[in-house]
C-alpha cells in the first residue's frame, strides 16, 4: 500500500469536481497540497475516434449503458478526465427563479446560483450560434412549434472553433466543445493542483481515503504507479456524480447518520423521438441541439430540444424491429429528431443503493405523473414533426410503428396512454441529480446549503448530487455555480479546518 498526504483531495473530475479544481486551485500558492483523483483516463486529442461504439467505451461508466434497478432506464454518466463534461452537448442554461424556489433550500437564493452560473457562461466562452451555422434539423424543430404556435428559443452554447461534426455526445474531435478538461482542470493544475487519473476512491475515512490506481486500456496513463493507495486529507470534497458520490458515501458508512443518504434522485427522464422527411435534410452535421420549446414546461413538466443522435441509439430507441425498423434506419439522411426532457418529482424512494461490493444500484420507479409527461410530450413531437413537414413519424407508444402526415389528426387516437409502460418505451437519462441534495434537516438532507456534510467537518459534496430536486433544464452551469459556492466555502473554512 503506498501513502499520500494532501491537505485537500477532490474526488472526480466532471462539471462539479473541475470547478471546485480551478476555485482552490490559488490556494496551492500559501503552499496547501491541492489533488484531484479522477476514475478515468486522459483521453488524448487523437484518440477522439467518432466512433459510437469506441467513444462509448472510452467516455461512459459502463460504455453508457447502466440500467436501473427495474431495468426501465439506461443512464448515461460520464467518466474521465472532465468527466460528463466530455460528452456534455454544451447547453447552457441558467436554472429559472421559480426552480430555486421551489428547491426552498433555507440559505440558497436564486440571485446568487443565477450569478455564479454567469461567470460560468464567461468562463466557458457561452454564446448563440450564428443563424448559417444551424443545421436542417434545428430549423425544422423550430419551423414546427412556430407553426403551431409553440415558444420556441435558441440554446446559448459553449463552444470555441465548432467545426460542425455533430458528434459532441462522443467528445468533440476538434475540440470545440468547453468542458472542464479544456477550461477548469488545465488552469487548476497550472496552478499546482495535482491531478491523478485512473484513480477509483474506494473508501472515504475520517480524514483519509483509500484508492486503487489501474491504468485503462485507452488515455494516458495515470501519473502514479499503479497499486492501492491510503491519502490523507483534511479535507475531502466529494464530486464523483450523483450516483457514485452517494454509493462511495453509502459504501463508506455514512448512511448510519444521513438517512437521507442517496435518495431523492431526480434523473430527467428522456426519449428520443423520431420523425421521416421526404426529402434528404442536413442533420448529423452542425451542432445537433440549437434550440428548446418550453411550452408544455408549466403545464405538463416537459421540455422539447432538437437534437441528433447515432445509429446505434438511434436504433436501440424504436420500438420494434424488422423491415419497419430497417427502413425508417435506412432513411438516417432523412430524419428529424426531437428530444424530451420529462421533470420528474423528487422522491425519498427514488434512491441510490450499493451491492454487496459496494457498487452503486440505482431503485428508480418512472410515476404515473412522468408517464403522463411522455405521453403528451410523444404527441406534442408529432404535430411539431408534421407542422416541420415529415412525412411519417414513429411514436414508440403509436398503435404502429408509423404514423403517416395523412394521420396527423388522428394522433390522439393513434398514440393512446396504454401504450406507454415502463419497459415498452426506450427511456433514458443523462441529467442525474441528487442523493446527497442541500437543506437543513438531517431526516430530509445530507449537506447544507453550502455543501458541508451534516456533523462531518471536512467532509464536503460539490456536484449534481447537491441538486434537491430536478433542475428542470439542462443542469451543468446550476452544477459548476452550486460546486463555485462550495468552494468558496472551503477557502473561507480553511484556516479552521487545515
Ligand atoms: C451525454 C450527456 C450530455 C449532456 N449534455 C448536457 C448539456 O448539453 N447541458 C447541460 O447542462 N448538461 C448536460 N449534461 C449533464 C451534465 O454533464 C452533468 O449534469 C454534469 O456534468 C454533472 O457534473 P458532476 O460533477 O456531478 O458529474 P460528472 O461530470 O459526471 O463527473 C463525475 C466524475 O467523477 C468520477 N468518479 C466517479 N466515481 C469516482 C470514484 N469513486 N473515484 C474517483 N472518481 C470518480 C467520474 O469518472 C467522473 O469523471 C449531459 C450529460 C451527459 C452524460
Amino acid at each position: 500500500m503506498f501513502e499520500k498526504t494532501f491537505d485537500i483531495v477532490i474526488i472526480g473530475s466532471g462539471a462539479g469536481g473541475g470547478t471546485v479544481a480551478k476555485e482552490l486551485a490559488p490556494l496551492c500558492g500559501e503552499g496547501i497540497r491541492v489533488a484531484v483523483l479522477e476514475w478515468g483516463p486522459k483521453i488524448s486529442d487523437d484518440e477522439y475516434t467518432g466512433n459510437e461504439v469506441d467513444m462509448a467505451r472510452k467516455l461512459f461508466v459502463d460504455s453508457g449503458g447502466m440500467l436501473t434497478k427495474d431495468g426501465n432506464m439506461t443512464l448515461a454518466m460520464g467518466k474521465g478526465y472532465g468527466g460528463s463534461t466530455l460528452s456534455y452537448t454544451g447547453t447552457s442554461m441558467t436554472v429559472p427563479k421559480e426552480v430555486v424556489d421551489r428547491w426552498a433550500v433555507p440559505g440558497l437564493t436564486h440571485g446568487d446560483v443565477a450569478s455564479r452560473a454567469q461567470k460560468y457562461s464567461e468562463e466557458n466562452n457561452v454564446h448563440f450560434q450564428p443563424e448559417e451555422l444551424l443545421n436542417d434539423n434545428n430549423l425544422l424543430f423550430q419551423q414546427g412549434c412556430r407553426t403551431l404556435g409553440y415558444n420556441v428559443e435558441q440554446f446559448p452554447l459553449n463552444l470555441k472553433g465548432c467545426k460542425g461534426a455533430g458528434i459532441c455526445n462522443l467528445g468533440c474531435p476538434n475540440q470545440a466543445k468547453q468542458g472542464t478538461h479544456l477550461v477548469q482542470l488545465p488552469e487548476a493544475e497550472k496552478a499546482g493542483v495535482e491531478v491523478i487519473t485512473n484513480c477509483l476512491v474506494e473508501h472515504i475515512g475520517i480524514q483519509e481515503l483509500d484508492a486503487v490506481v489501474e491504468n485503462a486500456p485507452f488515455g494516458e496513463p495515470s501519473t502514479w504507479e499503479e497499486g492501492r493507495y491510503r491519502i490523507k486529507a483534511k479535507i475531502i470534497v466529494v464530486c464523483a456524480g450523483a450516483v457514485h458520490s452517494s454509493a462511495l458515501l453509502l459504501s463508506s458508512g455514512f448512511g448510519d447518520r444521513l438517512p437521507a443518504l442517496g435518495r431523492y434522485l431526480t434523473l430527467h427522464p428522456a426519449l428520443i423521438l423520431v420523425a421521416e422527411h421526404p426529402q434528404t435534410i442536413s442533420n448529423f452535421c452542425g451542432h445537433p441541439k440549437s434550440f428548446f420549446c418550453d411550452q408544455f414546461w408549466r403545464s405538463d413538466g416537459f421540455l422539447l430540444e432538437s437534437c441528433m443522435y447515432y445509429p446505434f441509439i438511434t436504433a436501440k430507441n424504436l420500438v420494434g424491429f424488422g423491415s419497419e425498423h430497417s427502413q425508417l434506419m435506412q432513411a438516417f439522411q432523412r430524419l428529424q429528431m426531437i428530444l424530451v426532457l420529462a421533470v420528474d418529482q423528487a422522491e425519498a424512494n427514488n434512491r441510490v443503493e450499493i451491492d454487496g461490493d459496494g457498487r452503486p444500484v440505482v431503485d428508480y420507479t418512472l410515476s404515473n405523473a412522468t408517464l403522463d409527461s411522455l405521453h403528451t410530450s410523444m404527441k406534442a413531437a408529432t404535430r411539431i414533426f408534421f407542422a416541420a413537414g415529415a412525412a411519417r413519424v414513429h411514436a414508440p407508444a403509436g398503435e404502429r410503428f408509423f404514423i403517416e402526415a395523412s394521420e396527423a389528426d388522428d394522433i390522439e387516437r393513434l398514440i393512446p396512454r396504454n401504450k406507454v409502460v415502463p419497459g415498452r418505451i426506450s427511456i433514458t437519462s443523462a441529467h442525474l441529480m441528487g442523493g446527497c441534495r442541500m437543506g437543513e434537516d438531517l431526516g430530509t438532507s445530507v449537506t447544507d446549503s453550502w455543501g458541508r456534510v451534516h456533523d462531518h467537518p471536512g467532509l464536503f459534496v460539490a456536484d449534481s448530487a447537491l441538486l434537491p430536486r430536478a433542475n428542470e433544464i439542462n443542469p451543468y452551469l446550476t452544477v459548476m455555480a452550486l460546486a463555485d459556492r462550495v468552494a468558496e466555502r472551503i477557502r473561507s473554512d480553511a484556516g479552521e479546518l487545515l
